[in-house]
């Protein structure tokens, strides 16, 4: 579902994105995985930089070979082997338990069926899988060679967005995805993933979670919390 949005706010968006283009350069494309590659990188990598989990997600497909090893094992022996992620024992159990449940619908480990559904149906179907939530359902539709048009939002784009002033403080990657896509739906998936990667490393640089950098920030002169008092916008 996109969110109608005001004509304003749209174009803030677009000046935003244009802003973060100028200041980070274009970002390199990332080589996309296939769905359940991405899935077991995106279910591993939450709370977790990014260099550590894609080493982590590389020891565990040099260790098992194939998935449906990691389906196979114990959540003690992949825990080992993606020991430096944080919480790799819940994420061990999420991982094995998803695979799992993928395996009963679809023995070859391939989701490209998912692009046959739409993209909500296509979301809760991801959910309903054990670890999987609204932002990583989104990351597999997104980054991986299903290049479907969601926007993804992990905590680093929500806490950005809502300093702006285009969410509110208990909105998820869901409404993060409505918003983004009301607000650039003529769009393409590589295009909605570079505007993720822009805020994200917003969020890393600037407008980090305890600290904030704001008189040097590239779109402070957009920022809701620069124009407090204000009837810019009100936060949803
Ligand atoms: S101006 Fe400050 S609060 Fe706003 S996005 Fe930039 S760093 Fe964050």
């Amino acid at each position: 579902m996109q969110m109608s949005l005001e004509f304003g706010a749209r174009s803030e968006i677009a000046e935003i994105w244009s802003c973060l283009r100028s200041h980070f350069g274009e970002l390199e494309e990332q080589p996309r995985l296939e769905p359940v590659e991405q899935l077991v990188l995106s279910l591993i990598s939450s709370r977790t930089r990014d260099a550590v989990s894609r080493r982590a997600y590389l020891r565990l497909i040099a260790t098992f070979s194939k998935l449906q090893n990691v389906a196979d094992a114990s959540a003690e022996t992949i825990e080992t082997t993606i020991g430096d992620v944080n919480h790799p024992d819940r994420k061990a159990r999420q991982l094995r338990d998803a695979l799992r449940a993928v395996a009963k619908t679809c023995p070859d480990f391939d989701l490209h069926f998912l692009l046959e559904m739409p993209v909500e149906e296509s979301l809760r179907w991801l959910q309903a899988l054990k670890g999987v939530g609204p932002k990583i359902a989104a990351s597999i539709l997104n980054f991986s060679t299903l290049d479907r048009k969601v926007f993804v939002a992990d905590t680093h784009v929500l806490r950005v967005l809502y300093r702006l002033g285009f969410l509110g403080r208990r909105s998820d990657a869901y409404d993060a995805h409505c918003l983004i896509l009301g607000a650039m739906e003529d769009c393409s998936a590589e295009e909605l993933a570079q505007f993720h990667g822009y805020l994200k490393g917003l969020g890393q640089t600037f407008c980090q979670d305890r600290s904030m950098r704001c008189v040097d920030c590239p779109v402070s002169h957009l920022c809701f919390r620069n124009r407090k008092g204000s009837d810019r916008r009100a936060r949803r």
